[in-house]
């Protein structure tokens, strides 16, 4: 039996019109156009025999109970950025809605195991600046604590704009409790990069998630009049600054898959007529392999120290943030890679630089992979996010096929 994929498109295409301006999709986690949103959703599951409830962080959950407890999970998030994209999240829940379907109608509404779609709460962490707010009170890694007091560009507390929703942010590690019998989970999403357009292929398998070092490097020389101050008698901070700019492109070329990025430098005192006496700079480097990942920021280290001494600078560093990679299940990307081929001819495998609900899956010890579908121009967080239709249409498909496969892997286990 196949899965509508054409109907999955034509809902995805609907919820876009219900939700986006001129500018993108609005639903922003924890607004009234999100809640419209997940109210819509749930009134394309009325002719399905499921259970709906919502778990203490907000993660809305569908179930189709099987002649087994354990289950397959298929999911991903409705909540958009700001003026988003009409794929991001999206295209992964209304694409589980469409595999969850033909699975209630080929076992006449009694799979042999049960089948679970979540929408997961707050991905993008848009709005407070927490991404993955959801999915990591299901897994256990929420942190409460740093969150509670977190506020939006309003000023409006994340502990209220929860609880306008009904969820309680001091109990969102409740949500745990979802994890009882997950067997494994599957999630289809927009790859948000160029790199299948550039080769061109329609899909692609997530090998995992990057880990990220991210770091605040300020380089301390002195301030000094750009007019009386010889070259030779310098300390630019700048200078330094740049150098660590360039080098970060061949630490990160001696990887295939690794990125340095500085995205910011500030300069002190910043006025056209003095050397730079501070540069404050950022880094972030991601790669899927945690021994790349740990050597790329001691390079980076190494040569910051090395261009502070050559423009009598000195240098500090202070993390801002780091997560480690989050490999994916070696079966399942298997199976993911089978499921791509026989649909679409040409598989890739690739890591994914952005982070996703999956990987706070994957760390909870829930067997997980993703699949990825072609993005055009590699952009997304845009009103211009696209991806061609047939393209979408192929990747439910496969998508389809990888949830019939991790079935049968369940069952088989
Ligand atoms: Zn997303």
């Amino acid at each position: 039996m196949p899965v509508d994929a054409k109907g999955a498109v034509a809902r995805l295409k609907e919820l876009r019109t219900l939700t986006a301006d001129k500018d993108g999709a609005q639903r922003l986690a924890w607004s009234p156009l999100w809640l419209k949103a997940r109210e819509w959703f749930q009134s394309k599951l009325h002719e399905l025999p499921v259970e709906h409830h919502l778990d203490a962080a907000g993660n809305s959950w569908t179930t189709l109970a099987g002649v087994s407890k354990k289950n397959l999970i298929l999911g991903s998030h409705l909540d958009s950025v700001p003026n988003g994209g009409w794929l991001d999240g999206c295209l992964g829940v209304l694409s589980a809605h469409a595999v969850l379907r033909r699975i209630a109608e080929e076992f006449a509404g009694k799979p042999p195991i049960t089948i679970r779609l979540v929408d997961w709460a707050d991905e993008e962490g848009a709005r407070f600046g927490r991404s993955l707010l959801g999915s990591s009170a299901f897994a256990g890694t929420q942190s409460i604590a740093q969150d509670r007091g977190r506020t939006d560009a309003q000023g409006v507390r994340l502990d209220e704009a929860l609880a306008a929703c009904g969820v309680n942010i001091e109990r969102i590690g409740e949500a745990g409790k979802e994890r009882v019998d997950a067997a494994a989970y599957l999630e289809l999403h927009i790859e948000q990069g160029p790199v299948l357009e550039s080769m061109n292929l329609p899909l692609g398998v997530v090998l995992g998630t990057k880990g990220v070092e991210r770091h605040a490097i300020t380089f301390h020389g002195e301030e000094a009049h750009s007019g009386s101050t010889p070259m030779s008698a310098r300390r630019d901070a700048l200078a330094a600054a740049a150098k660590l700019a360039l080098e970060i492109r061949s630490i990160a070329k001696k990887y295939p898959d690794a990125v340095c990025t500085m995205g910011s430098v500030k300069t002190f005192p910043g006025i056209v007529t003095a050397v730079v006496g501070r540069c404050e700079a950022t880094l972030d480097q991601r790669d899927l392999d945690a021994a790349v990942l740990a050597d790329l920021y001691a390079q980076a280290q190494e040569k910051s120290r090395q261009f502070a001494g050559e423009e009598g600078c000195t240098v500090e560093w202070s993390r801002i943030w780091n997560i480690a990679p989050e490999p994916f299940h070696p079966e399942l990307i298997a199976l993911c890679d089978e499921a791509i081929r026989e649909t679409a001819g040409r598989s890739h495998l690739m890591p994914s630089g952005p982070l996703h609900d999956a990987a706070e899956v994957s760390r909870a010890g829930i067997p997980t992979v993703m699949m990825f579908v072609q993005s055009l121009r590699g952009i997304s967080h845009n009103k211009i996010e696209d991806t061609r239709e047939e393209h979408l249409e192929l990747a439910i498909a496969a998508f389809d096929k990888l949830a019939s496969k991790a079935m049968a892997w369940i069952q088989a286990k």
